[in-house]
C-alpha cells in the first residue's frame, strides 16, 4: 500500500502517518518527490485497511500497488532518482553520463595506478576494479581482498575518482562499505537475498547487476530488496544474458534499459565489457546504451590486456578507452541539448 501525501502536508503530517505504520509493526518508507511526498509500507503480509489512513491530515489518497516492487516502482515516486555521492561532483541518474572504468580485478598496486591515471585522463569519475572476484573456477584468481580495498582507497586519495568494488558476500560486503564509495552486487549474487538484506543496511549506493538469467520483474525484485532495508540509493546494471548466440559471451540486452525506466525511477547503467567480452564489440555497444537512454557505462579498461589475471579479451587498451568516454559523453550532451530545447550548432545539426 502507498499513502501519498498532499502537495503542501507539513514535516509533522508525513511524521504522523509515519508513525501509525509503524505502530502496527510495519515500516514506513516517506519518499520525497518534486510535487508530493509518498509513503511506501513495507513488512506487511497481511493487508492493512485503507481506511485507517483516508482521513488523516495531509493525507491525499491510499493507493493499493498491484505491482510486487513497490519502492523501486514510479507509482512511489514519479521523477527519477539522482544518486550522489558525499565531497564529490558524481552523479548517477543526473545530466551527466557517469562513466566507471577500471581493471576487471586489482592485481597489484602498479597495475591499479597506471590504469587509474588512465581513467582519471579519461574525464571518468569513479574507478572499478575487483579486490573480490566471483570466479567460474576455485582455481582462478580470487582478488587481493583487503590488500585490493586498501588499494582503491589510495586511488580515491590519488585521483579523486570514486571507488566502485564488488561484495560477493555478508563479510566482505562489511569492509567494501568500508573503503569503497559504491558497493557492487555481481550478476552471480543477484538472487542472494541475505546478501541483499545485508546491502540494504549499508550506507553506500549499491550498484546491482542483473542476474543471467533474471526477468525484469526479478531484476526490479532484487533492488527491491535493497530498498526495503531502507537504502534508496540502488543503480541498476544491465550486464547481459544468457542466449544461444555464442558470437558475444552474453547477449547485450539493451531493451532493458528503456523497459526498467517505464517501470522504475531508479536509474540504469550498462556495462558493455561483460555484455559481449569480446573488446572489437565494446565501444560500439557502449555508444548504442548511451544513445538508448542509459545514465551510464561500467567498462573494463586494463594497461595491459594480454597479461591480464582475469578478462583481458573484454579489457580495453586505455586509448581506445579514452576515445569511447569522449563519444559517449558527446553523445548524452547531444541528446540532453536536444531533449532540452536547446539551440545547437549549425555543424551539428
Ligand atoms: C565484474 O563487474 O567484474 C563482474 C564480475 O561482473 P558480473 O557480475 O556482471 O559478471
Ligand atoms: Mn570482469
Amino acid at each position: 500500500m502507498l499513502i501519498v501525501m498532499k502537495a503542501h502536508a507539513t514535516e509533522d503530517e508525513v511524521k504522523r502517518v509515519c508513525q501509525k505504520i509503524e505502530g502496527f509493526g510495519f515500516r514506513a518508507h516517506s519518499i520525497p518527490g518534486a510535487q508530493r511526498t509518498a509513503i511506501g509500507i513495507t513488512g506487511n503480509e497481511t493487508e492493512l485497511d485503507p481506511g485507517t489512513f483516508d482521513e488523516m491530515s495531509g493525507v491525499q489518497e491510499v493507493i493499493r500497488v498491484s505491482k510486487p516492487y513497490k519502492l523501486v516502482s514510479r507509482d512511489v515516486k514519479e521523477e527519477d532518482t539522482i544518486v550522489r555521492f558525499p565531497n564529490s561532483e558524481a552523479t548517477i541518474g543526473g545530466e551527466e553520463v557517469a562513466v566507471m572504468a577500471g581493471p576487471c580485478a586489482i592485481e597489484s598496486r602498479e597495475q591499479a595506478f597506471a590504469t587509474a591515471e588512465h581513467v582519471a585522463r579519461a574525464g571518468a569519475r569513479f574507478f572499478r576494479g575487483g579486490a573480490y572476484k566471483p570466479r567460474t573456477s576455485p582455481y582462478s584468481f580470487q582478488g587481493l581482498a583487503i590488500d585490493g580495498l586498501k588499494i582503491l582507497a589510495d586511488i580515491r586519495e590519488r585521483f579523486g575518482l570514486m571507488i566502485v568494488t564488488e561484495a560477493v558476500d555478508n563479510e566482505s560486503l562489511e569492509l567494501v562499505e568500508q573503503y569503497a564509495d559504491m558497493i557492487q552486487i555481481g550478476a552471480r549474487n543477484m538472487q542472494n537475498f541475505s546478501l541483499l538484506k545485508r546491502a540494504g543496511r549499508a550506507r553506500k549506493p549499491v550498484l546491482l547487476k542483473r542476474g543471467m538469467s533474471a526477468t525484469v520483474e526479478e531484476f526490479l525484485m532484487a533492488a527491491e530488496y535493497i530498498m526495503s532495508e531502507g537504502n534508496y540509493n540502488v543503480v541498476l546494471c544491465e550486464r547481459g544474458v544468457r542466449t544461444f548466440a555464442d558470437h558475444t559471451r552474453n547477449t547485450l540486452d539493451l531493451s532493458v534499459v528503456p523497459a526498467v525506466q517505464r517501470l522504475s525511477h531508479l536509474p540504469i547503467i550498462v556495462d558493455p565489457s561483460h555484455g559481449t567480452g569480446k573488446r572489437d564489440k565494446v565501444h560500439p555497444m557502449a555508444l548504442a546504451a548511451v544513445a538508448a537512454g542509459a545514465s551510464g557505462l561500467i567498462v573494463e579498461v586494463h594497461p595491459n590486456p594480454d597479461r591480464a589475471l582475469s578478462d583481458g579479451y573484454q579489457s580495453m587498451f586505455p586509448d581506445q578507452f579514452r576515445e569511447l568516454a569522449d563519444e559517449a559523453r558527446a553523445i548524452g550532451e547531444l541528446l540532453r541539448s536536444r531533449r532540452s530545447g536547446a539551440q545547437l550548432a549549425p555543424a551539428l545539426v
